[in-house]
């Protein structure tokens, strides 16, 4: 027979126990919620009231289920109160000591069958378990932030816990409309281990000022489609928790990439946790406000007068695949005159022909009217003679992926085009300085690295080299606003911002998923359901293709000389094996 759980305690009402203290008595359960002191307890009940306040006035319930949910809550300094409970969930700070007397503690209070929970993100479950007499009921109950909110739950398994434990305790978090996944005791479980290498690299980033705040977190929203930037997702989570995770992995995997990137410890010692101090990677309203105010390192307002810039009228295009086609459509979409080259008629016939499909679809969907559709059109000119790029005033050029066929390019655009017109690649993964080198104008090279498909994606990222001109730099970034697009602006290294934070964890999932540690449907789910990302790491890399993947880590393996970016050797041997994914039927998943 299961158990029921009619009555939990949660103890520690901080970012993660008021939350859990929510969940469940938005489910009908009685909570005793337990806090160090009168103050801390005030606080977390402040947490429980403005949330589920909120919870109304968003609609999500109605005033008489808020009250009922608060009238199931006991709000106490006393641990004895939990005699009764069946469950007790521990939501104290992430310190291994704290958590083994918090639990030795418990575990004399409640009756024998009742099950101890930890919430902890990293920390040895194991160990929490033999602080206690009976450590075959204890288990991981890791919830993700916001509790209310995120549906997934991690239960750790110990090699001690009882069956009963862990199946009851799954049943429970179902219950609670969560998708549960059994884990083992493995510092980060899946989602955290999956985590925090990029959450750590985004803060690398940010510590070697390579990109600022706002550039670095804009990449990944815009980039990637997550819901917020790991910048922002670490002053969520508290940047003294993130310490402990990063530091705990650390450890036990002695993963270089994992130690705590130093201006963490030196954030959390000034006590800017995060939000929940008002204060980390960026500035609130105040303590556990979720809302930004401007500080010393907003960025001043665009500046809308184009003094000093290069003037931009006209544009050309290089090339005919996807990103030539895309790119061409948005400048002529927003009123240039576009000169598209490539290497034969078919193929400007073929872009003029892409561009006109799109349109199409633009003109069915009520995004535009054939109208504006034909003076698109007629602002297209195409031709397979480079030399009608002699006067146009920015180049950019999308060949292929081939740093030979680039330079060659190059080389002819300096022979070519007028003195002071900008020249700029939008490669995703070779050196712009490369490019740039061999032209007798490398201050006016420049990278412009366009999403795909790029009339939809907002996100471009302007690459300088060491020779860039500044203002060649201001007006790409300007250019970027006249076309819709959002520019973030980094340095000319592999990877730029979006692939050098986003292929690493990829092939880290790879290398999770090759340890059987988790399989591929729970490692997604822990990406999509506990982080909210819209694609799991599989899923994503099938969509990309393995091969394209590869290429990507192989290169920032290359520039960086990390160990921890060396290509997964399941990731090689898939495409050995020409397992592609979704292109070719089969990667990570069998695709009809
Ligand atoms: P927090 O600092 O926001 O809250 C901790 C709370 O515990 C504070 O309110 C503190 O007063 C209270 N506390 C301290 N000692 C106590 C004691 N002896 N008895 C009772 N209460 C005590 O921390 P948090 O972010 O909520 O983290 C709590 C746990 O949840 C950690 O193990 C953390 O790793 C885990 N976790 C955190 C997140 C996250 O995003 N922050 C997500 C999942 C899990």
């Amino acid at each position: 027979m299961s158990r029921e759980f009619t009555s939990v305690g949660v103890i520690g009402l901080g970012t993660m126990g008021a939350g859990i203290v929510e969940v469940f008595a938005r489910n009908g359960i009685d909570v005793v919620a337990v806090e160090i002191d009168d103050d801390a307890l005030e606080r977390g009940r402040g947490h429980l009231d403005s949330s589920t306040g909120r919870a109304v006035s968003r609609g999500k319930i109605s005033q008489a289920s808020a009250d009922a949910l608060l009238a199931r809550v006991t709000f106490t300094t006393d641990l004895q109160q939990l005699a009764g409970c069946q469950l007790v969930v521990e939501a104290v700070p992430e310190s291994l000591e704290l958590k083994k007397a918090t639990f030795a503690k418990v575990d004399a209070v409640v009756r024998p069958d009742a099950v101890l929970a930890t919430n902890t993100s990293s920390l040895p479950v194991t160990e929490i378990a033999v602080a206690t007499a009976n450590p075959k009921r204890v288990v991981g109950m890791h919830f993700f932030n916001p509790a209310p909110v995120l549906q997934f739950v991690e239960v750790i398994k110990t090699v001690i816990t009882a069956d009963d434990v862990f199946e009851d305790v799954k049943a429970l978090a179902e219950k609670l409309d969560k998708k549960p996944v059994i884990v083992a005791d493995k510092a980060g479980f899946i989602a955290n281990a999956l985590l925090f290498g990029y959450l750590n690299h985004a803060v690398s980033m940010y510590e070697t000022k390579y990109a600022s705040r706002e550039d670095i977190d804009a990449a990944m929203r815009l980039g990637c489609g997550y819901p917020m930037g790991p910048l922002a997702l670490m002053d969520l989570i508290g940047l003294d928790t993130a310490y402990e995770i990063l530091d705990t992995m650390y450890k036990q995997g002695r993963d270089r990439l994992h130690a705590p990137t130093p201006v963490i410890k030196q954030m959390v010692s000034a006590g800017l946790k995060g939000r929940k101090t008002g204060r980390g990677f960026y500035t609130y309203a105040g303590p556990g406000s979720s809302q930004v105010v401007p500080d010393a390192q907003t960025p001043a307002h665009v500046d809308a007068s184009t003094e000093g810039l290069r003037e931009v009228r006209t544009v050309g295009v290089v090339g005919s695949g996807t990103m030539a086609t895309g790119i061409a459509e948005v400048f002529a979409q927003a009123g240039f005159p576009v000169t598209c080259v490539a290497r034969s008629q078919e193929r400007v016939d073929g872009v003029r022909a892409g561009v006109e499909r799109s349109q199409v679809t633009a003109i069915e969907r009520g995004r535009t009217t054939r109208e504006d559709a034909d003076g698109l059109m007629a602002r297209l000119t195409g031709s397979t003679d480079r030399a009608a790029l002699a006067d146009v005033d920015l180049v950019i050029e999308a060949v292929a992926e081939d740093l030979a066929v680039k330079q060659e390019l190059f080389t002819d655009l300096d022979a070519i085009c007028k003195p002071g017109a900008i020249l700029a690649t939008t490669t995703s993964s070779l050196p712009v300085i490369d490019c740039a080198t061999v032209t007798a104008r490398p201050q006016d090279v420049v990278g412009m690295h366009f999403f795909n498909p790029a009339q939809v994606m907002q996100l471009v990222e302007v690459v300088h080299t060491v020779s860039t001109d500044e203002q060649v730099v201001a007006t790409a970034q300007a250019l970027c606003d006249r076309v819709g697009k959002y520019a973030v602006t980094c340095g000319d290294r592999s990877g730029f911002i979006v692939n050098a934070l986003l292929f690493p964890y990829l092939n880290d999932a790879v290398k999770m998923l090759s340890s059987n540690y988790a399989t591929a449907d729970d490692i997604d789910t822990a990406m999509k359901t506990g982080c909210g990302l819209p694609m799991g790491p599989l899923e994503l890399l099938d969509v990309v293709g393995l091969d394209v993947s590869l290429a990507i880590q192989r290169e920032l393996y290359l520039e960086f000389r990390e160990p921890g970016f060396a290509p997964a050797p399941l990731l090689e041997h898939l495409v050995t094996a020409g397992y592609l994914g979704r292109k070719t039927g089969r990667g990570f998943r069998t695709h009809t």
